[in-house]
């Protein structure tokens, strides 16, 4: 995927209609933009029958695929419409693909035009992602409505969708598309996206039944659609346009597939093994039980509850957030890199989107404060790096952007003597006990406090049992989110897991004049105080198991502030008397990735997979050995609270049968059987 992305280009014309100055092409009809979106796509996809019929007795979701997300106009078009007529208990999910997003400013002025549409359309603009390539999702309307903008190349991005190219997961039904929009620019100005590779993309994510409509009547699109399988009608076009497209996805037969049966030559030149692949079927019962009350369990319940799943969430202790997720005040911790990489790329989707999540939290100030977070070079090579990174992002300033000694000292209220730094004005710090606890208030969330010893599975369900052998559970579907607890499961034995000792410090505020306004991070982090004390942290042990409280911290604490910052050291007392603290444990993998997805059967993979032990590049065309209805949620290290939020919802994504909000590539990465496969490689 390509790390760079450039705005749009447009100029306004007369009447004040955005037109693309790369593509020589209008946004939207001259005559009526919103008129022609609803006679072209949502009438031609037959959606206002569609969705008032869809069925009201279970929850669920309605994707919609779009090339060309622009404007927005379409999308708040449908979303419009979808909040009139469509069950309440189900939710859009709105893809849109962008090579070129508009910039803020453009984006602005090209809704005032659609007043009709403002309030959702201030709801947009509130959450416009920062413009790096890749997946960005959002929720509006009250979580009605959920919009997954794809900025990049539309066929690229669309095959990144998709949980595989492999035949068995076309077959499964899963993350699939019930109506496309295609909006592109005219294939006579923008033939390089009407592509055999976006079409081909495009079948894989479509099922019996799914529909597509589209303003043009070209050739090459009718043809290019019809060798992927959708039947074609030409029909009247909208205003002065003589015709227009809409189509659907032929009926197939369906066919049974044993993956035994696969043969390499039906592959289309797949040689990696789809290990990823989880081909268990989906539980049809709406519920789940989450195992463990930190930010990991308490978001993935929440993203659950939000779709009308019942959840129990169960923790060992009477208070949520009670280990590594327990400390009085949690930062969202930023780290950025000069290039791309999974861990980076996942970082940044999680700061974006935990940005985003925490927003409703922030604007209650008892929960914590979006006062921006202040990153310091930890190192003379960090040091070199901050002006590259800050070039890179150059064009997402909300995100972050580079600053100096003066911009630094205003931030943060102190003297500091760093020259240079990067601020991320959108995140801040919150007091994660009382997050969990908000996430965990979802009238569809019901809270157990057991300790459970022992899973077992049978007829289909999981039975979940405390130490004396009592059913504290059942459920077709569990997620373990319960850290290195993990280790206890059979099930989950296997998995490679860190516990790394943290120990925070807090400090009583003076009352001298200096304030900390930001939090800011190198060696080092503190908060802006909280109640009259500054919290600061975090040691870093592995292979420690003392759970004290130790003086000795408490001095690497303050003195990894001070080398942060000699400015930092006018809030810092001098000596660690009296310094309140707690101790927590971290979990933490490997490569550093959190654990996310379905759990592997770890000897099934094993011998599934072995010829890989021999040839790390062997061709085995089967799908990975999963555990029916078992996911996991570990692994965050520091970054629990930036990363468990958009792990969340991918977690939500695969239990639902939804498409992920990250890309497939990243979906790999995060797999917990990757370091099964990682070892067999390896020989
Ligand atoms: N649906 C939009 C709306 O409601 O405002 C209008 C879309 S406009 C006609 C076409 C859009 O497709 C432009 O925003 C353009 O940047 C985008 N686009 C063009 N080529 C693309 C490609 N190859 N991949 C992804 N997006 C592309």
């Amino acid at each position: 995927m390509s790390d760079k992305l450039n705005n749009a280009d447009i100029h306004w014309d007369e009447n004040g209609q955005p037109i693309s100055s790369q593509y020589d092409d209008v946004y939207f009809s001259r005559a009526s933009g919103i008129e022609e979106t609803r006679y072209v796509f949502l009438q031609q996809n037959h959606l206002p029958e569609r969705w008032s019929q869809l069925p009201t007795d279970k929850s669920g979701c309605f994707t919609i695929a779009e090339t060309g997300f622009g404007t927005g106009l379409n999308f708040l078009a449908a979303a419009e419409l979808w909040l009139k007529v469509a069950p309440k208990n189900w939710r859009l999910h709105f893809v849109s693909v962008e090579k070129f997003p508009l910039n803020r400013e453009d984006f602005q002025k090209a809704l005032s035009l659609w007043p009709e549409l403002a309030t959702l359309a201030e709801e947009l603009q509130a959450n416009y992602p920062p413009q790096i390539p890749g997946f960005h999702r959002l929720h509006l309307a009250n979580n009605r409505l959920q919009l997954t903008l794809l900025f990049g190349e539309a066929a690229e991005m669309f095959e990144q969708l998709a949980g595989s190219d492999h035949p068995l997961w076309q077959h499964s039904g899963h993350g699939k598309v019930d109506a496309w929009f295609l909006d592109g620019f005219a294939p006579s100005k923008n033939p390089d996206m009407w592509t055999e590779q976006l079409f081909s993309a495009m079948a894989n994510l479509s099922d019996a039944g799914t529909t597509l409509a589209t303003f043009t009547a070209a050739g090459i699109v009718r043809r290019g659609l019809q060798a992927v399988g959708f039947n074609i009608e030409k029909i009247p076009g909208f205003g002065h346009k003589r015709e227009m497209v809409r189509g659907a996805m032929a009926e197939q037969i369906s066919v049974e597939i044993t993956p035994e049966e696969l043969q390499p030559a039906s592959y289309n030149g797949i040689t990696e093994a789809p290990w990823y692949l989880n081909t268990n079927p989906l539980s049809n019962t709406q519920h789940a039980a989450v195992l463990g009350g930190g930010i990991a369990g308490c978001s993935v319940a929440s993203a659950l509850a939000k779709r009308g799943w019942h959840v129990t969430l169960i923790e060992r202790h009477q208070q949520l957030a009670n280990e590594a997720s327990g400390n009085p005040q949690g930062i969202i911790y930023p780290k950025f890199s000069k290039q791309d990489s999974p861990l980076s790329r996942f970082g940044l989707y999680g700061l974006s989107y935990a940005s985003r999540f925490y927003r409703p939290f922030w604007q209650h100030n008892e929960l914590g404060q979006q006062c921006g977070v202040l990153l310091l070079p930890e190192s003379e090579k960090q040091a070199k790096d901050f002006p590259l990174i800050a070039e890179r992002f150059a064009h997402c300033p909300e995100l972050l952007h580079g600053v100096g000694n003066l911009a630094m000292k205003q931030l943060s209220g102190l003297n500091l003597k760093a020259e240079q730094g990067l601020h991320c004005p959108n995140l801040g710090w919150v007091i994660p006990p009382k997050i969990c606890a908000a996430l965990a208030s979802h009238p569809n969330i019901n809270r157990v406090t057991a300790e459970i010893d022992t899973l077992e599975f049978e007829q289909n369900c999981w039975r979940l049992l405390d130490c004396q052998g009592n059913t504290v559970a059942e459920s077709e579907t569990v997620i373990l989110a319960a850290s290195h607890e993990l280790a206890k499961f059979e099930q989950t034995a296997h998995l490679p897991l860190k516990r790394i000792r943290g120990q925070i410090s807090q400090v009583a505020q003076t009352d001298s004049d200096v304030k900390l306004n930001t939090v800011i991070c190198g060696k080092g982090y503190i908060a802006p105080a909280l109640n009259g004390s500054y919290t600061l942290g975090a040691t870093y042990n592995l292979r420690d198991e003392c759970a004290d409280v130790r003086d000795s911290d408490h001095q690497t604490n303050l003195t990894k502030l001070t080398e942060t910052d000699p400015g930092i050291s006018e809030l810092l007392p001098k000596s660690t008397t009296n310094l309140q603290g707690r101790v927590g444990f971290r979990c933490t993998t490997p490569d550093y990735l959190p654990l996310v997805g379905p759990a592997p059967k770890a000897d099934e993979m094993q011998q599934r997979f072995e010829l890989l032990s021999k040839n790390a590049r062997a061709h085995i065309p089967l799908p990975g050995k999963y555990y029916q209805g078992l996911y996991i949620s570990a692994g965050y290290g520091s970054r629990g609270l930036s990363y468990a939020p958009i792990a969340a919802e991918l977690l939500a994504a695969q239990i639902c049968g939804e498409t992920a909000p990250v890309e497939r590539d990243l979906v790999k990465a995060l797999s917990p059987a990757r370091f099964l496969i990682r070892e067999l490689k390896r020989g």
